[in-house]
């Protein structure tokens, strides 16, 4: 069997040219006779592995000097714990809740301080931004934190929220590399790397430096506090290797593609596909604010639980995987991160348009 078009939210598709690479190299790593999974981490290898992944992450996104860019593991979730725990000089942080993924933060927070909601679409299932020019940020907040693209929801930030001074945390997990971002508008820009960068293991967290100290909470774990790992080049203990590699692989991939002015437009031209075909559907519905629409990750219905459950059983058949939305929302989802090619997305509307005609 060949491959499919593979629209998961998460572990989801990878440039096949990486893969492709990747399974070259994978007995013989250029010349040292073995797989990069079987290497020290410490070796001459591996050591231009990580350092050549960060200088192509750091041109890519064009860093400044005083940032640091840590791989960590722990997924996206265990940055929950962590950023409060480096962060909360004042015990005090404000969070705006715009999915699932931002509630489960700002529910791990509350265990380390005050933690204030300033923010909510969950009166409308999460299916818009609030507006955030003018929001009612805490005089002590020790940082303003956002999801920036809401993975499950489809909705993602078009701008950043005024923070008036405050420091911005954002959990990029599923916008990760997508378009361009001015990272000194961030404190620290975060991400698990499954969604859009690399298989699952990795988490990059991008962190100025003055937000780096050992002025943590008190009993905050050696391995979560981010000076540890920054002082170790994020080789404390032994880093997720091979999930590195891969990502260091995709950066390059980026790179060679242009960077990430090119892959904005060639995301904002893929999604336009799937969005221009559901303004015009008399069957699917996006199902978010227009305003708002995420360009990788796009939620969809019929408004009919029996004609979805036939809609993703019969693109299955056709060789389109993972189209059920998430578990909590229901309807359909398609995820189309940078890896996934537009005639992907073309060959999906085509067969949404055949299913909506032999099924009207
Ligand atoms: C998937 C996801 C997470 C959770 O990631 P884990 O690595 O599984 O902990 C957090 N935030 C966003 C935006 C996500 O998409």
């Amino acid at each position: 069997m060949g491959r499919v078009y593979n629209f998961s939210a998460g572990p989801a598709v990878l440039p096949e040219e990486v893969l492709k690479e990747a399974a070259e190299e994978m007995l013989d790593y250029k010349g040292t006779g073995m797989s990069v999974m079987e290497m020290s981490h410490r070796s001459k290898a591996f050591d231009t592995i990580i350092k050549e992944a960060e200088q192509d992450l750091r041109d890519l996104m064009n860093i400044p000097e005083n940032y640091k860019v840590l791989f960590l593991q722990g997924g996206a979730s265990q940055q929950f714990a962590a950023i409060p725990m480096n962060l909360m000089k004042n015990k005090v942080a404000d969070y705006i809740i715009t999915g699932q993924w931002a509630k489960k933060a700002y529910q791990e927070a509350q265990k380390y301080g005050k933690v204030n909601a300033i923010a909510s679409s969950e009166d409308e299932t999460y299916s818009y931004i609030p507006d955030c020019s003018d929001l009612p940020i805490s005089e002590d907040a020790d940082y303003v934190y956002i999801c920036e693209n809401n993975t499950i929801y489809g909705t993602k930030y078009k701008t950043l929220p005024n923070t008036k001074g405050k420091t911005l945390v954002a959990d990029v997990s599923s916008c990760f590399l997508s378009e361009p971002v001015d990272v000194t508008k961030y404190g620290i820009i975060y991400g698990g790397v499954q969604k859009n960068v690399g298989p699952a293991g990795v988490v990059i967290a991008i962190i100025r430096e003055d937000l780096i100290s050992d002025d943590v909470l008190e009993g905050t774990p050696t391995m979560l506090k981010y000076k540890t790992q920054a002082d170790n080049d994020s080789l404390y203990n032994t880093p997720p290797c091979y999930g590195i590699y891969i990502c260091g692989k995709v950066f390059k991939w980026l790179k060679n593609m242009g960077g990430l002015e090119v892959m904005k437009q060639k995301n904002e031209e893929k999604a336009k596909i799937l969005y221009d075909f559901l303004d015009q559907s008399k069957m699917f519905k996006g199902t978010v604010r227009k305003e708002d629409r995420s360009l990788m990750n796009v939620p969809f219905v019929t408004g009919d639980k029996d004609l979805d459950a036939k809609f993703v059983a019969e693109a299955k058949e056709a060789g389109f995987e993972n189209l059920k939305g998430h578990r909590t929302v229901g309807g359909m989802r398609a995820s189309i991160y940078n890896a996934m090619p537009k005639e992907g997305v073309e060959k999906l509307v085509a067969f949404m348009k055949e299913f909506e005609e032999k099924n009207a």
